[in-house]
């Protein structure tokens, strides 16, 4: 079934009004029926069944609501993938990968080792990786569009989610001594929101690891290879999810 994301304004009653883009792709790329079904998501949690329909003389497609369910994808636990800014090619594929495995905000941040020093994005960046979660999140089936943050400072950027997530883990490659398994520090703590870090390709710091843990942010380890940062980004809310049982 073809997925899509509308602004819930578009939704009127029983009927949805799709924009041009999306009708587009439903008369021209996907080559849909009149009466074919699709679900619509409006970014609130719920999942629209619709029935397709086409208006020849305007070129505009609609659609009639059948039923409306609760997105049953949506993880229990809000997760935070906080990474390090890289090249474009990786950044796309940590948010294309992020939002399959179930990552509700994404914050790119810039430390003493990212690739990239500037928190600035250009609007075309924003909205070109914009429509790569949207894409991501219609494809894996989300209920809610995860969220693309502005990039800012390692440092603001524990701030930020020291504020909004109930617990911060920080995957660093030197902690396997210490022996913070990723069960350990699930253990009894607050689930309801977790914000990950993973550092750039040359890794984090050790200041920057002691500033981490002075913002109450635990150090785990990921295994005893080391992982690339993309690698990493991917597998670090997989593993978390998993080990919550989701
Ligand atoms: N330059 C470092 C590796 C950095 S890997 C070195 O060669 O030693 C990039 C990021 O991926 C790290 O900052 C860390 O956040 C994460 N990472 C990779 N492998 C990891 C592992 N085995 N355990 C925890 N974190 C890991």
């Amino acid at each position: 079934m073809n997925r899509f994301f509308i602004d819930p304004q578009q939704i009127k009653g029983d009927k949805v009004e799709f924009p041009a883009d999306i009708a587009h792709q439903i008369r021209h790329v996907l080559r849909l029926r009149e009466g074919d079904r699709v679900a619509v998501l409006d970014n609130s949690g719920s999942v629209f069944d619709v029935a397709i329909i086409l208006n020849a003389d305007t070129n505009e497609v609609a659609g009639n609501i059948i039923s409306r369910e609760m997105a049953t994808t949506e993880p229990l636990t809000r997760i935070a993938l906080c990474f390090g800014m890289t090249n474009r090619d990786k950044v796309e594929l940590i948010l294309q990968k992020g939002t399959e495995v179930g990552v509700s905000d994404f914050f790119p941040f810039v430390s003493s080792r990212t690739l990239v020093q500037s928190t600035n994005l250009t609007k075309k960046k924003v909205a070109r990786w914009e429509a790569i979660i949207r894409e991501a999140a219609e494809q894996s089936g989300r209920g809610r569009l995860p969220e693309l943050h502005q990039p800012a400072r390692f440092e603001d950027c524990l701030a930020e989610v020291g504020n909004q997530f109930g617990l911060a883990l920080i995957a660093w490659e030197e902690s396997a001594t210490e022996g913070h398994s990723l069960y350990e520090v699930l253990d009894d703590e607050d689930r309801g929101a977790i914000a990950l870090f993973v550092g750039p390709e040359g890794g984090f710091s050790e200041a920057e690891i002691e500033l981490a843990r002075l913002s109450r942010c635990k150090t785990v380890s990921l295994g005893a290879r080391i992982l690339r940062m993309e690698t990493a980004a991917i597998l670090f809310p997989a593993l978390v999810l998993f080990a919550l049982g989701e």
